[in-house]
């Protein structure tokens, strides 16, 4: 079963605020009419699609939104740039434990990594739990983007007519 959260505090685009995400599965499930749609990657473009096609009253605010957006982004500089911020905490906290090979233990536990984080003005992990959900997480996000780059390239593959070759993608 695929777990789906609001995660509007965390992404840029406001259409967030009409889908819940499952990091897990790679979908989003429109908050309007339930449905399960393909978000790969946190891509939004088919939660666009659905929505211009099933919503479009919400479609055009999101537009209206877009195009003001010069704006609000002045008023609120720090919103917008904090959960960017604590993305790439997880992601440096996945590469000390998958390359560094720091044990959830160490990252759970140093006083020093703990300062770090707070300076920047995060709270590190205390739980073994957290730090492996960062890692998790993380590594699906890397699988997400070589997906991508492989879907793009047979893609690419297609559009300039090579053969068969495209088919072991
Ligand atoms: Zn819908």
């Amino acid at each position: 079963m695929s777990k789906f959260v609001d995660v509007s505090n965390t992404k840029k685009s406001s259409i967030w605020r009409y889908f819940w995400e499952s990091k897990a599965s790679s979908e989003a499930q429109c908050q309007l009419c339930q449905r399960i749609l393909k978000a790969t990657g946190g891509s939004t473009k088919g939660l666009m699609d659905h929505l211009k096609l099933k919503h479009y009253d919400i479609y055009n605010q999101i537009q209206i939104q877009k195009a003001s957006e010069p704006v609000t982004k002045r008023q609120r500089m720090d919103e917008i740039f904090k959960p960017k911020i604590k993305m790439d905490i997880q992601e440096r906290i996945s590469r000390f434990c998958a390359q560094d090979l720091i044990s959830f233990s160490t990252l759970c536990n140093s006083k020093q990594i703990h300062e770090f984080f707070s300076k920047l003005g995060f709270n590190g992990p205390k739980a073994h739990k957290t730090v492996r959900k960062y890692v998790l997480e993380e590594s699906q996000k890397v699988k997400n983007e070589v997906i991508e780059k492989l879907k793009k390239l047979k893609e690419d593959g297609k559009r300039f007519g090579h053969s068969r070759q495209q088919d072991c993608l």
